[in-house]
């Protein structure tokens, strides 16, 4: 028979669970954010306590006793701050523009993780645009509500089909004609036989804070922000 030994949890893992009401909530996405804000955070006197790539837990003890860090996948970070969940929250303007927070604030723009929302089909040996000429375009997209926007402000009707990753497949299979998709290097559009086409927004990661949190918790959020804005530069 087999058994489980759940491993007790550290004290300063332990500290941060539940209610941390007197604290701060830091909500961060794994990966290319989390990589880029942890040096703006030291700054700030705030170090993870362990590697989150090593570990499977969400909530983080940091250096500063009055902070914890939540790791998300970086679409829940908005709705996150929003409800007050989280005081304090870093998500790529992308994800700000296609969730359409209203009870935050953007204070900072930390220019990191910068790239380019765009659109992106396939192109013949030329380098000419394959996009058919007649009828509505099929634009598959994880930001259905930027995508919707986008081609309403140019005055074209557009079929938007919503899908949560591997974009650069879609119109490779005939799922969609188009992509909207961020693009940084280009290389992944490249390597799957695609180009970026239009630029719909220029994208870097902000800081956003919970309207609430922002007046009632001044006292532990000012030199924090201060020193995260100095930190940027
Ligand atoms: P690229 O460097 O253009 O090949 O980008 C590689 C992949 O990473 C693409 O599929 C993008 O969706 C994604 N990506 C690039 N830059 C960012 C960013 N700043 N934030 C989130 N995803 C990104």
């Amino acid at each position: 028979m087999s058994s489980v030994n759940p491993t007790p949890l550290d004290a300063a893992s332990a500290a941060v669970m539940g209610n941390f009401d007197h604290g701060l909530t830091l909500a961060l996405s794994k990966g290319r954010i989390l990589e880029e804000t942890l040096p703006l955070l030291k700054n700030a006197g705030i170090e993870l306590l362990e590697n989150p790539d090593k570990s499977r837990k969400l909530i983080f003890p940091t250096t500063h006793p009055l902070v914890r860090i939540l790791i998300l996948r970086a679409s829940d970070v908005p709705a996150y701050v929003e409800n007050g969940a989280a005081d304090i929250g870093v998500a790529g303007k992308d994800v700000l523009m296609e969730y359409g927070a209203q009870n935050v604030y953007e204070l900072i723009d930390l220019k990191i993780a910068n790239c380019r929302l765009m659109t992106a089909g396939r192109v013949d040996s030329a380098g000419n645009r394959q996009v058919p000429t007649a009828g509505r375009l099929k634009i598959a997209t994880k930001y259905i509500n930027l995508t919707r926007q986008y081609y309403a402000s140019r005055g074209e009707q557009v079929d938007v089909i919503k899908l949560y990753g591997s974009m650069e497949l879609a119109p490779l299979v005939g799922l969609g004609d188009l992509i909207v998709d961020v693009v940084d290097t280009g290389n992944t559009l490249r390597a799957n036989g695609l180009a970026p086409f239009d630029l719909i927004a220029t994208i870097s990661s902000r800081l956003i804070v919970n309207k609430a949190s922002y007046k009632r918790k001044q006292a532990v959020l000012s030199p924090i922000l201060a020193d995260i804005e100095a930190a940027v530069g």
